[in-house]
């Protein structure tokens, strides 16, 4: 017997917008095809015009391989099941549709939205469920590609299982004469997908939560077609930070290029993706691309909604960022980098990129973390009357504090051990806190709500260069209204 080869395709309609949970299916789907050693399809479903946003589909493909879920086909990689756009395969569709009508398996729907609608009216004042099938055309017209076309459906109970959701059941009354082909004469995505999974011999259909309802519906067009089912395996919703609804827009959730743009690397994005509403067994939480392939379960894909904890992706991505060699690093970081970083001398600037590396949690804090390194930051007196610690003291103090250590810096040779050794005594002579002391020189030094570790701060920007901005510091402060 030949073996069945898995076949997974990725099928996303060209709206506009590509939800993180959209690529995870994408990713699913790649995963469970890479590991069986099997084939994975890019097919785009554009069979909804009105939707249609342009430009769609280039951004998809961006997508995709920004998150290297390489296809061995799709609409730019033909291949003897292709084409890979629904809007090109109409006449596939069509020779589908007539062979269900030789059948008597698909009909001409003769109604206007009017008498439809009467029918409607009719079974809610009956208080009954609106059923197509009830209102079966005793004598439907030769379908002429104009009108709607209908299955003709065998309405049945259905049991089946789904790897991520288990064993389903639904009976006969949600079985119904579903539209096939529309009268524009693009089909539904609810024949266009059967036809096509079935052509293209995928195996595994692996698809959001919404589609589950109508499943049973796909089972009986099935039966009817004379199709094995595919294995389904249904992805649970991705919901909001607070875990009480679907993730929207509106939560600021971006597609997965905006937050490459905001400074979040692939590989993040790829292991936070796969871990939305996954995991294998363990703790464990970070996962690079073959760990995936290897570990990667649709028996293990939660059935109940994933939620999008924003606090844990940047997490995640100061992991991946502190895995970089300095120089990737640096490669990264780029496009990040404000002009004044970029007309730096190199290994400076380099030094500076890796003293940064352990704070960033995106790429684009670079310029917060270090832009004092580069120019001459603005005082910004905020900084110590809203610290907590630092607007307790009067200008003085914190002149006095300064002053101390300025002179005892002066007096130090200019390597860490003895900048760190210098700083550890000025907390003795000054009898202060290490955060009164360390927050005060770290403003006067940077201006910055946030900088790298002080000592080397310090090493790095040069003696003349700390101490010049401790002194101007000094004059800040007199002059400040506390
Ligand atoms: N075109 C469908 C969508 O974008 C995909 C459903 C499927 O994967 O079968 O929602």
């Amino acid at each position: 017997m030949l073996k069945q080869t898995v076949v997974t395709r990725f099928a996303p309609s060209p709206t506009g917008f590509m939800h993180v949970g959209a690529l995870r299916t994408g990713l699913f789907a790649w995963l469970v095809a890479k590991q069986a050693g099997g084939t994975f399809i890019l097919r785009i479903e554009d069979t909804d015009k009105n939707r249609e946003v342009e430009g769609s589909v280039e951004h998809i493909i961006q997508c995709v391989r920004m998150l290297g879920l390489e296809y061995e086909y799709g609409p730019d990689k033909p291949g003897a099941t292709g084409p890979y756009m629904q809007s090109q395969r109409l006449e596939i569709y069509h020779e589908w549709a007539k062979k269900m009508i030789a059948d008597g398996r698909a009909y001409a729907d003769p109604y206007t939205p009017e008498e439809l609608n009467h029918f409607r009216e009719e079974a809610k004042a009956k208080k009954q469920p609106f059923l197509y099938r009830n209102h079966r055309p005793d004598n439907p017209p030769v379908w002429d590609g104009r009108l709607p076309l209908r299955f003709l459906s065998k309405p049945r109970d259905y049991s089946w299982n789904d790897e991520v959701m288990g064993d389903l059941k639904t009976g006969e009354e949600v079985i119904d004469d579903i539209v096939l082909i529309k009268s524009d004469g693009y089909p539904t995505y609810n024949f266009a997908h059967i036809v096509d999974d079935a052509e293209m011999g995928v195996t595994h259909v692996i698809r959001g939560q919404e589609f589950i309802s109508s499943t049973p519906n796909y089972l009986n067009i099935y039966d009817a077609l004379s199709l094995k089912y595919p294995i389904f395996a249904t992805m649970p919703h991705i919901m909001n930070d607070q875990g009480n609804k679907k993730l929207g827009k509106r939560d600021g959730a971006k597609d997965v290029l905006g937050y490459i743009a905001e400074g979040y690397l692939p590989e993040t994005m790829l292991s936070f993706i796969a871990t939305l509403g996954w995991n294998d067994g363990t703790t464990q939480e970070i996962y690079e691309r073959a760990d995936l392939v290897e570990k990667f379960s649709l028996k293990r894909v939660q059935k109940s909604g994933a939620r999008f904890d924003q606090r844990r992706l940047q997490w995640m991505n100061g992991h991946f960022i502190r895995e970089l060699e300095p120089k990737e690093l640096a490669l990264r970081l780029e496009r990040f980098l404000s002009p004044a970083a970029k007309k730096a001398e190199p290994i400076y600037r380099q030094a500076v990129i890796e003293l940064c590396q352990d704070r960033l949690k995106s790429l684009s804090d670079i310029n917060t973390l270090s832009n004092f390194f580069f120019e001459q930051p603005t005082p910004d007196t905020s900084l110590i009357s809203s610290h907590k610690q630092l607007k307790k003291l009067s200008n003085a103090e914190l002149v006095g504090l300064l002053s101390a250590t300025h002179d005892s810096l002066s007096e130090t040779e200019w390597s860490q051990d003895a900048i760190q050794s210098s700083l550890n005594g000025l907390l003795e002579t000054t009898g202060q806190k290490p955060v009164i002391l360390f927050s005060i020189i770290r403003i006067a030094i940077t201006w910055a709500p946030f900088s790298p570790e002080l000592d080397k701060t310090l090493v790095l920007l040069g003696k003349d260069e700390a101490l010049a901005r401790i002194a101007a510091a000094k004059s800040v402060i007199t002059d400040r209204q506390s």
